[in-house]
C-alpha cells in the first residue's frame, strides 16, 4: 500500500513545465483518485516542439513503429503546458496500465471511468470524449484557445485561470464532505452529551449515606447475612432492599 505522497512523487518529473494552474489541477486529480482507491501516474506532460516532432516521426517515413500522434511540433496542447496523459498504477506500485476495464480497487467500477469522473469534476477536457480520434489517456484545459492561437502567443487570462482554481477549491467544500463533517460533529456532541448524562445520573443516584427510610431494611438485611455493607448504594438499590424487607424476606427465621 503506497501513501499519497509516494503516489504523487511518481508523477513529479512529468509535471515539470506545465502551466502552474494546470499542474495544481493534475496534483489534485491524483489526490482525488487516490482518495477513492484509484492510483494514477502522469505519463506525459509538457513537450517541446522538438520532442513533439520526434513523436510525430514515429511510424512515418519508413519508421516501422506504430504511429503515436497526429500532431507535429506546435500542434499539440502538450506543447503549451496545458495537457497531460495519465495511466493507472497497479497495486504492486510499479506496473503502469492502460486497461480501461481494470478494477483494481474492487468496487465494481472500472478504475478508468472513476478517473474520468474526477477529471470532469475538476473541469478538465478528456480526450476520450473526442469524436474523430479518441485519446483515452489525454487530459487538457485550454480555455477555448486553439493550438493556432497558442502558437500565436495567446494565453488564458488571469480571470480564466482564477476561475479554474476556484472550481477545484469549491470541490474541497463539496456538499457531501460538509455534510459528513456536520454529521461527525453531531455524533461527537451526542456521545459527549450521553457521557455527561451518565456521569450526572451516577452522581445523583449514588446516595452519600443510607437514606433514613431504608435504614431498618438494611439492618434487617445485614442481620440475616444478605448484606455486608449498606454504604454507597444507589437510590434503586435502597429501594429494592426496602421492598424485599417489606415482603418479609429478611425476617429472622422467616417467621412472623
Ligand atoms: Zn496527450
Amino acid at each position: 500500500m503506497l501513501t499519497m505522497e509516494q503516489i504523487q512523487k511518481k508523477s513529479l518529473n512529468r509535471l515539470v513545465g506545465l502551466n502552474p494552474v494546470f499542474k495544481i489541477v493534475m496534483e489534485k486529480l491524483i489526490e482525488r483518485c487516490y482518495a477513492r482507491g484509484v492510483w494514477i501516474v502522469i505519463t506525459q506532460g509538457f513537450r517541446t516542439y522538438a520532442e513533439q516532432d520526434e513523436l510525430y516521426a514515429q511510424g512515418r517515413n519508413g519508421d516501422k513503429r506504430p504511429k503515436v500522434t497526429k500532431a507535429r511540433g506546435g500542434y499539440s496542447n502538450h506543447n503549451f503546458g496545458f495537457a497531460a496523459d495519465f495511466a493507472l498504477l497497479l497495486r504492486d506500485g510499479r506496473t503502469v496500465s492502460w486497461d480501461t476495464l481494470k478494477d483494481d480497487d474492487k468496487d465494481s467500477l472500472p478504475d478508468w471511468s472513476e478517473v474520468v469522473e474526477e477529471v470532469k469534476k475538476l473541469g478538465l477536457e478528456w480526450g476520450g470524449d473526442w469524436r474523430s480520434f479518441k485519446d483515452m489517456p489525454h487530459l487538457q484545459m485550454v480555455f477555448g484557445i486553439t493550438t493556432a492561437q497558442f502558437r500565436a502567443g495567446k494565453h488564458p487570462t488571469q480571470a480564466q485561470l482564477n476561475a479554474a482554481l476556484a472550481k477545484f477549491n469549491k470541490l474541497e467544500d463539496e456538499p457531501m464532505t460538509a455534510e459528513e463533517k456536520a454529521a461527525f460533529k453531531a455524533l461527537q456532541n451526542t456521545v459527549q452529551k450521553q457521557a455527561d448524562r451518565i456521569k450526572t445520573l451516577e452522581t445523583t443516584a449514588k446516595q452519600p449515606k443510607v437514606p433514613a427510610w431504608a435504614e431498618q431494611a438494611c439492618i434487617n438485611a445485614k442481620a440475616v447475612g444478605v448484606l455486608d455493607t449498606a454504604n454507597d448504594g444507589s437510590y434503586d438499590f435502597y429501594r429494592m432492599v426496602t421492598l424485599l424487607d417489606r415482603a418479609g424476606v429478611f425476617k429472622r427465621g422467616g417467621v412472623a
